[in-house]
């Protein structure tokens, strides 16, 4: 095998590419969690945070995965036997449903074929049914991970309201918060579980929970066993910016760092961004003549994409050569998708000469490993690029000669 040299790509969707100023930022001697810069610190990114969930309410940091904040939104605002509504859209989804069924909850599982987002007809159909109100919470994944497909929250939102069932509603937007549009407040969403290692281009190590007053109201009455993930503590010691036991420090000087790059940029931009991202992505799939795993176009992704490999071939296989001879971690087919798709991460710290590089490197791969494919997806892609650049400087030149 080549030694490598320059910088890995790391495509994967999730953990994403850190930017340098996020690593300089953690790279700092560790402070005192109980001392006054400390409380400073904390004040500021909880205040930030808000901004990025879109909300007025609290939003809490856990030193976890993006499984503890699952359980969080669970253990905090649900009791032994409780039912839970959750829907089949991947692999992210079957985890969190087996997540809840280990904790004693009841879950029913609306089966789904991962190529479509929740269908909130179904959410209506089945609140209706629930005449005696046992469904306690509908819990839904904002962005699949494993397929590609991203639901349609607000659409979701209307269908709960429309079957007037008062179950509270969470959402996983680990792989969706800042990179694609997401309110908490506006959509009414009780509980938002989040992480840090997707688009907010953290290392992974911190997940969230945002929450609602349905929601914490839930959790005074609340029975399941809760210690670590209990949200009073927390916000109690969150009040004056300190933690109930010892926080990730460092990672809280990256997400300072990454809190601060975002809204620099401005949250609508960095969706603009990603939605370029993911359609010349998309184009690029087309032109090679390969099937994008998402079947519905107005739920294509565009933090990640999905691509289904010709029959006869495996992804791994494809995805070791192109590690191999290109330097790139794509990401594998997961739960029954293993050996069948390979996932394109196009979220976080991402420009268009990453992405034009992420996928020359596919191309090639696709050469080097003997798939069948057709050439001209990487031109078809930034043909894509150039043409939205083109708009915006004419634009540009439009609104300088206005001005004059
Ligand atoms: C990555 C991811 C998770 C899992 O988070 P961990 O940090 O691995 O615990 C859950 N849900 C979605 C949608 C994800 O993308």
């Amino acid at each position: 095998m080549s030694v490598p040299s320059g910088r890995h790509f790391l495509q994967i969707p999730g953990p994403t590419n850190v930017p340098d100023r996020i690593l300089r930022a953690i790279e700092r001697p560790t402070i005192d969690h109980r001392g006054p810069e400390f409380g400073r610190l904390g004040m500021r990114l909880l205040a930030g945070l808000k901004e990025v969930f879109k909300t007025a309410s609290p939003v809490m940091i856990f030193p976890a995965s993006g499984t503890g904040a699952w359980e969080a939104a669970l253990v905090n605002t649900l009791s032994p036997g409780d039912r839970v509504l959750m829907f089949e859209t991947g692999q992210f989804a079957a985890l969190w449903q087996q997540l809840a069924g280990r904790l004693g909850l009841e879950v029913e599982m609306v089966p789904g074929d991962w190529r479509h987002g929740v269908d909130p007809q179904a959410v209506e159909a089945r609140l209706r049914e629930d005449r005696e109100g046992r469904v306690k919470a509908v819990c839904i994944v904002h962005n699949e991970t494993s397929t590609g497909v991203t639901t349609r929250v607000p659409e979701v939102r209307a269908a709960i309201d429309r079957s007037c069932h008062s179950a509270l509603f969470f959402v996983d937007t680990i792989s969706s918060l800042a990179s694609i549009d997401y309110r908490h407040d506006e959509w009414q969403v009780d509980v938002t579980v989040a992480g840090s290692q997707k688009g907010l281009m953290l290392p992974p190590g911190l997940s969230f929970n945002a929450v609602s007053e349905k929601a914490l109201a839930a959790a005074g009455a609340a029975r399941l066993p809760r210690s670590y993930w209990d949200w009073e503590a927390m916000l109690t010691a969150n009040a004056t910016g300190y933690f109930p036991y010892t926080p990730a420090t460092n990672l809280l000087f990256g997400l300072d760092a990454a809190i601060d790059m975002l809204l620099d940029e401005g949250l609508d931009q960095v969706f603009a961004r990603h939605a370029r991202h993911g359609e010349a992505t998309r184009q690029a799939v087309r032109a090679w003549g390969l099937e994008i795993l998402c079947s519905e176009p107005r739920e294509f992704s565009n933090s990640l994409t999905a691509v289904l490999m010709p029959a006869g071939h495996d992804a791994d296989d494809f995805r070791r050569s192109v590690l191999e001879h290109f330097d790139m971690s794509l990401g594998n087919g997961l739960g029954r998708l293993h050996g069948r798709v390979f996932r394109i991460g196009h979220l976080g710290a991402f420009n268009d000469l990453m992405l034009a590089g992420t996928l020359a490197g596919i191309e090639m791969g696709l050469a080097v490993a003997g798939v069948p494919h057709q050439r001209g997806g990487l031109q078809a892609a930034i043909d894509h690029l150039a043409d939205g650049r083109l708009v915006q400087s004419q634009q540009g030149t439009m609104k300088s000669a206005a001005a004059v």
